[in-house]
């Protein structure tokens, strides 16, 4: 049985004070469930340090939401995946697709950035989805297929066991208009066959797929019920202390 994982994209939000009473609420919340998913926060780099003092003492990993293609050296601006490790984070959110959208993060971007994730032993959450043209056209499958072979499918069998996919159909990101309980499934169930063509069914069975998109404390529970359904990546519901705790419950 593969273990579940809910994973807060904090996005661009929140002030430094705002970032430490959020993590300080979701430590104390969560100290008084007993909560089987891993649960991950991922806050913005200026607030990694601050979640990761607080990840010491609560029993959460910390991911970053973005990392350099580059190893190290002169590229101002750029935050490395050594740099992240350094500071004790976990895991890293790749190919989200506001990245793609907004900073123009294509399959080779994204290759360079996995790679980089996995050499340092960061847990890269490798985000695809489709956009709702693409799911109107009836390209969906095609769309994600492409992401996911074009993101990952270079990996060794090895490597490829280190990573977190995220199915994140772009319509439902921030909309309030959630993927029914069926359509995640049968998005996650297709990403999985992927996996066996490309890696056997033990890989398959082994990776964890998360879903994100408008997820929240009243749909968590059916969504998580589906059996390719591994947690989830969660952004709006996350920032709120009560309700992203409520979510890890019910993972
Ligand atoms: C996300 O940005 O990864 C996400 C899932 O956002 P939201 O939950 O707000 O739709």
């Amino acid at each position: 049985m593969r273990k579940k994982i809910v994973a807060g994209n904090w996005k661009m939000n929140l002030s430094f004070q705002d970032a430490e009473d959020l993590v300080e609420h979701i430590l104390e919340l969560l100290d008084k469930e007993t909560i089987t998913a891993e649960v991950i926060v991922c806050p913005p780099y200026p607030y990694l340090e601050l979640a990761t003092d607080y990840a010491e003492e609560g029993n959460i990993g910390v991911g970053a939401q973005n990392l350099s293609p580059f190893d190290a050296g002169a590229y101002t601006g750029e935050v490395s995946a050594a740099m992240l490790v350094s500071m004790g984070v976990t895991h890293c959110i790749i190919g989200h697709s506001e990245r793609r959208k907004y900073f123009n993060e294509d399959d080779k971007m994204l290759t360079a950035k996995v790679n980089q994730a996995l050499k340092h032993k960061l847990t890269p959450i490798f985000c695809v989805g489709e956009a709702l043209p693409e799911r109107q056209a009836g390209s969906h499958f095609d769309v994600v297929r492409s992401q996911v072979r074009h993101g990952l499918f270079h990996l060794d069998t090895d490597e490829f066991h280190k990573v977190v996919i995220a199915y994140e159909p772009v319509w439902a990101i921030g909309t309030g208009v959630t993927a029914t309980p069926d359509q995640a499934q049968e998005m996650h169930a297709y990403i999985r066959t992927l996996i066996t063509e490309r890696y056997g069914k033990d890989v398959a069975d082994a990776t964890l797929i998360l879903y994100g998109g408008s997820c929240n404390a009243a749909n968590a529970e059916e969504i998580f019920a589906k059996p390719g359904v591994d947690g989830g990546l969660i952004g709006g519901a996350s920032i709120k202390a009560e309700e992203f705790v409520s979510i890890c419950k019910q993972a």
